[in-house]
Parts: structure tokens; sequence; C-alpha cells
């Protein structure tokens, strides 16, 4: 895992954040850390899974399903002694989490200005949402997970390193305090917080022409939309019609919406997170080598 160049004072006492500074992730793959599915449980999860993905369109293989369980393992498995999540049980958690993480992958196919080796970035990752199920259903894309929880950071980072997977690295930092850089194509943040200040955190690290993805219910507060569309306008945003989709739940399906902003020149200047241009301090020298030595609040 990567500390972010700018990290406060109060993240500061993680002691894997300070300890690992440009790990490279070429350590051999675990091969037993990959799930196979056998129990009960992973059957629910998969079939739960399987029958959402395949109404969106999304085809994944065996071994992108097999790593798609081992995440949600190793967070049920942490979260024993880390709360990373309320929804542990396999058919809630495949739709919940996993089903509405990979959302964005469904909405990037019918977007032709995403490119094929998208750089992406997810702010507030958590547990790894949506970053981790994104970086298995498109390999191709480089993903960058940054949380301002130390312990959470090293769970992604721990997590991805066991999976092998060569596309994921992890930085320990709140998105505003550390100095972005205005690389991503697609920049992604799932239940974080209000659209104000979210996208004040998020502007500043999409590239001109790329994109800010927000997981949202499908209705926001008429307080929420009101301060997101002023923001977004101050900030130079550009709202999209965004992407709508529906979550099967046993209490009635849950409407969610990506809520979806094109970054337009001189967009998030004066915010946080905009006073530098520059890479990321340590971090900046890996930003181009991370997709070859790879692992290294609604
Ligand atoms: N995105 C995950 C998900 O959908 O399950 C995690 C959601 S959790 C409710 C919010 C996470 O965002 C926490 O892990 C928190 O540490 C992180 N976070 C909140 N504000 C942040 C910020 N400004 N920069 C980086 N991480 C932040």
């Amino acid at each position: 895992m990567i500390p972010g160049p700018a990290a406060r004072a109060d993240d500061a006492p993680d002691p894997v954040a300070a300890a690992d500074p440009a790990p490279a992730r070429e350590a051999p793959v675990d091969q037993t850390s990959i799930a196979e599915p056998g129990a009960d449980d992973d059957r629910v999860f998969l079939d739960a899974l399987s029958s959402v993905l395949a109404g969106w369109g999304i085809a994944l293989d065996p071994r992108q399903f097999s790593l798609l369980l081992s995440h949600f393992r190793a967070v049920v498995e942490t979260n024993r002694v880390m709360n990373l999540t309320r929804i542990v049980s396999p058919a809630d958690a495949a739709v919940m989490h996993v089903a509405d993480a990979l959302s964005v992958v469904a909405w990037a196919a019918t977007e032709p200005r995403i490119p094929a080796a998208a750089n992406v970035l997810d702010v507030g990752t958590g547990a790894g949402f949506p970053a981790v199920p994104v970086a298995i259903a498109r390999p191709a894309w480089r993903v960058t997970a940054i949380d301002g929880t130390g312990k959470k950071a090293a769970f992604v980072d721990r997590t991805a390193a066991s999976l092998g997977l060569s596309n994921v690295r992890v930085l320990h930092a709140r998105a505003e305090h550390a100095a972005s850089t205005g690389e991503y194509d697609l920049v992604l943040a799932r239940a974080v917080a209000k659209l104000d200040p979210l996208l004040t955190w998020l502007a500043p690290w999409a590239r001109v022409g790329g994109f800010i993805v927000a997981y949202k219910n499908a209705e926001l507060t008429p307080d929420e939309a009101g301060a997101g569309a002023a923001l977004a306008s101050r900030l130079g945003l550009v709202e999209t019609e965004g992407y709508s989709y529906i979550l099967p739940d046993e209490s009635g399906p849950a409407r969610r919406r990506l809520r979806i902003y094109v970054r337009g020149p001189g967009a998030g200047q004066g915010a946080p997170g905009a006073r530098s241009r520059r890479p990321h301090g340590r971090t900046g020298t890996r930003t181009h080598q991370h997709k070859e030595r790879g692992r290294g609040r609604r």
C-alpha cells in the first residue's frame, strides 16, 4: 500500500501505511487464496450475482467469479475484527455490494469515450467497493483505491495482493488532502458522502473530459440534489443523464442511479484537493508503472 503524501496527522498512526512506500506487486499468486465454489453460501452468492450480471449483459468467466467470491469471503472474515460492512449475507452482499459496484461496468459498456485501458480512481473504497470488483471484471483497467482509514486501505491492499490483482494499487489518504493529479478517466465514489462536498473531493482527480461517478439512490433529497447541482456548476462539471438500474432485494427492488459528471476545463479550480497538479508525491513515480508491476453514503 502506498501512503498518501498528504495524509492528515490523525491518519498517521497506521503502521502498515508508514512501512511500505512503494511495494512491488510481483509476488507469485497464492492460488490457495482463490475461492473454489463449494459451500452452500458460496453457491447462493454466485447464483445471486450471476443472475444480476446476466441481466445487465456483463459476462465474466469462472475465474472472475471465483475472485469476486474470494473478495467477499475476505470481507466477511475480516468483518469479525474490523467494522467493514453491515451486509454479510451471501445473497445480499452479492447484489447490494458486488453487483451494485459493477453497475459502472454496465454503464461503461454504453460509453465509447472510456478508454479500453481506463485509469480509474475509487475514493473512499472501504472494504474495496467498487475498486476490487471493478478490477476483477475489467482486468485491462488500472484501478487505484484510496481510503482515509489506514486499516481499510491495508485490508484492500492485502486482499488485492492475495488475489493476484496486478491492476490494483492502494493509497492511504483522504482524497481532499492528497495532492491530486487530474489524470483519471473515471473517478468513482460509493457511499462516501453527499454530493456536496463529495464533488469537491473528486473533481480535481479527473482529467479534463474524464468522468466523475457518484453511486446514489435513484432519488436524492431535494437538499442534496440542489446543493449538488450548485456545486457541480461552480466546479465546471457537466452532469450527464446518468445511469439508472435496479437491484433485486427481498424487501423490493432497490432503485439506484449513477450520477455522472464530465470534468470541463478549469473544473476543480479552487477546490481543496486541487492545490497541486503535479504527480502525488512518492506515488507519482508509480502511476504509469502500476499497470505492469501491478499488485504489486449514498
Ligand atoms: N465505498 C465503500 C462501499 O461502498 O462499501 C465504503 C463506504 S464507507 C461508508 C465510506 C468510506 O469512505 C470509509 O472507508 C471512509 O474511511 C472513506 N472516506 C470518507 N471520506 C473520505 C475521504 N475524504 N477520502 C478518502 N476516504 C474517505
